[in-house]
């Protein structure tokens, strides 16, 4: 069964929740001049959020939106094709952030190939430079950037606000009161294309060594740093991208 089937369930205020996202994205963009980009996470609400600019013309505009992605060295091949799909349709430049050469070879010299398996502390540094250090470089100079977070994905996003402007850039998450079902509801009325992954039970997506299948029934975040079990719930799985700390949210 293709992901659509599996997932599409539109909450009865759908519509109304797709006028509030556009409605949010006019107004920031009204109130907050300069360069606004989306960090493009490749997975099916960024999907969503793409298709959201692009109905409210901030590909058109004459200071267009960028949209990027952070290609850490390790994606499913399934992710990088999607990058061209989405460039198509779109007709768009998806720009790629990459982690810095020197920095993985420190890396590599610390961590080593399994390290991330066997510590915690290890897997951070990970993320650190294969994710966060690019993200500060993709988000310098914005005056916004806009995410796919939804309140549902997991305990920690649970008090995530639609415009977050206590921060620069100012952070935007038009899908924050979106369920799942309503993003795959938005992906089949708009034939939005999507990673291949999905449909191969993959509801989140990530790095590959980092990202598996779930079983029915398991959490939505279940398929990310399984191996880091703690208390057995989602709240964990984050890889610091969205973890506040003082300055930027990363
Ligand atoms: S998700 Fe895994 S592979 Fe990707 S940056 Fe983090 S630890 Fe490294």
């Amino acid at each position: 069964m293709l992901a659509i089937q599996r997932y599409r369930s539109p909450s009865a205020d759908l519509k109304t929740k797709v006028a509030r996202s556009l409605s949010l994205l006019a107004e920031a963009r009204a109130r907050f001049e300069g360069a606004w980009t989306q960090a493009h996470s490749l997975g099916a609400e960024d999907v969503v959020v793409t298709q959201l600019l692009h109905m409210a013309g901030w590909f058109d505009a004459v200071n267009p939106a960028r949209v990027f992605v952070l290609n850490t060295g390790v994606l499913h091949a399934e992710t990088l094709t999607l990058v061209k799909v989405l460039n198509q349709r779109f007709s768009i430049e998806i720009e790629a952030f990459h982690p810095d050469p020197q920095q993985l070879v420190a890396l590599d010299l610390a961590v080593g190939g399994r390290g991330i398996f066997e510590s915690k502390a290890a897997r951070l540094t990970c993320c650190d430079v294969r994710k966060l250090l690019p993200l500060k470089r993709a988000l310098a100079g914005q005056t916004g950037w806009v995410t796919g977070l939804r309140r549902d994905q997991s305990l920690n996003r649970a008090d995530i606000t639609p415009l977050d402007d206590n921060q620069t850039p100012v952070k935007l998450s038009p899908l924050a009161d979106w369920t799942f079902g309503d993003v795959w509801a938005f992906i089949e009325t708009h034939q939005l294309p999507y990673n291949a992954l999905h449909d191969a039970f993959y509801p989140s997506i990530g790095c590959e060594p980092c990202t598996r299948a779930v079983s029915l029934g398991e959490d939505f975040r279940a398929g990310r740093w399984w191996w880091e079990t703690e208390d057995g719930t989602s709240v964990a799985k984050e890889c610091g991208l969205h973890v506040k700390t003082t300055g930027i949210s990363s």
